[in-house]
């Protein structure tokens, strides 16, 4: 099965790869924008970083905003203009329970830019699953617990959801469509022992692939290490044995469960990914990246609350260097990886390219 999660797709893109140092003053498009469309949401996962008070992520946050109909319009008409390949939608809040949701997706299928989002599923149903069915790319439902009751317990919501949600999975997967449907199963100590049950019941009800990762419990890289130290060598055992019994050519199991050594800190000086894959927040402000979001003072790109996305984008190419990672990121950054590869290859003398 040909990969989905892999960290080389930029290097298929190498007039953007060649636009993006300092020296070229040139600036491409982003290839793919995360919008954040609200920041309400109805599950309160005890884990979610954009809820916790002590965590970078999310720190500036407010609960209530939402990307007003006519903004959210203009910038899908800005980056179909600009050539934007694809919007992801995401959270601050739950991003299919925002009231403008379904007439954004139509307008992007118009304009035929892919789209995709992260969601906890519950409001997977109706018009937004049949826009989803017909035109979306993929979906990812985040779920954590393995019964009704430990869901609950996770996410402080309504009784029955996990049952709910499993039920709009069912359905959204007898429908005819090429939406990649997966699961995002973040693991911690309590549902760790549940991972094989989890795993076949996602194959048996047709989900297309499942991404497991490990729950960020802290800003710092130690603490973090340290609370997944006990259950870190069985986690890893199980998850190559069940992809060993479970994966074929209809069901990926994606192994993102960090390893102890994980470092937050950087030494680099300006971030590529930031012109790669920007993210847009309720608040109308633009970020950095998904780890930044709702960092007041050290993520924000710019505002388009009073100018469109495209004029801001291509103002000043001088917005891109404002983040110093090796100063202002030494927290989780889930392109670290990615930034690395791009920054080797913008590094490269070019004068000794043909001694390959
Ligand atoms: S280095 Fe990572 S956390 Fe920092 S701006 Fe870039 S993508 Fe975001």
């Amino acid at each position: 099965m040909k990969s989905k999660y892999s960290k080389l797709k930029i290097f298929h893109y190498k007039d953007k790869l060649d636009s993006l140092s300092k020296e070229t003053n040139k600036i491409l498009p982003p290839i793919h924008i995360r919008i954040k469309p609200t920041n309400i949401c109805n599950h309160n996962c005890w884990y979610c970083a954009y809820h916790q008070d002590d965590f970078q992520l999310g720190q500036d946050m407010v609960m209530k905003d939402s990307i007003p109909e006519e903004k959210m319009m203009e910038i899908i008409d800005d980056i179909a203009d600009m050539g934007v390949k694809a919007v992801t939608f995401s959270g601050g809040g739950e991003p299919l329970y925002y009231r403008h949701i379904d007439k954004a997706l139509q307008k992007l299928a118009d304009h035929k830019i892919a789209f995709a989002s992260l969601t906890n599923g519950s409001f997977l149903k109706e018009t937004t699953a049949e826009l989803f069915a017909k035109y979306g790319t993929w979906l990812r439902i985040s779920i954590d617990g393995w019964d009704d009751a430990s869901y609950k317990k996770y996410r402080n919501c309504k009784e029955g959801e996990y049952t709910k949600v499993i039920e709009n999975i069912k359905k959204f997967k007898q429908r005819k469509s090429k939406c990649v449907l997966g699961i995002s199963f973040i693991l911690d100590k309590d549902n760790v022992q549940h991972i094989e049950k989890q795993m076949n019941l996602f194959k048996s009800i047709g989900v297309d692939n499942v991404k497991l990762s490990a729950v960020i419990v802290s800003n710092d890289s130690k603490e973090n290490n340290r609370y997944h130290a006990p259950i870190f060598k069985q986690t890893k055992d199980t998850i190559k044995k069940i992809k060993n019994e479970l994966e074929d050519e209809n069901f990926e199991i994606f192994d993102a469960y960090h390893e102890l050594d994980e470092n937050f800190s950087k030494d680099y000086d300006w971030c590529p990914h930031t012109q790669i894959k920007p993210v847009i927040g309720a608040d109308q402000n633009i970020y950095t990246c998904q780890d930044k979001a709702y960092n007041l003072d050290t993520g924000v790109l710019g505002s388009i609350k009073d100018q469109s996305f495209k004029k801001f984008w291509y103002s000043d190419k001088k917005n891109f260097f404002k983040v110093k990672p090796s100063r202002d990121c030494n927290h989780h950054c889930v392109v670290n990886t990615h930034n690395k590869l791009v920054l080797e290859y913008c590094d490269i003398d070019k004068q000794h390219l043909d001694f390959v």
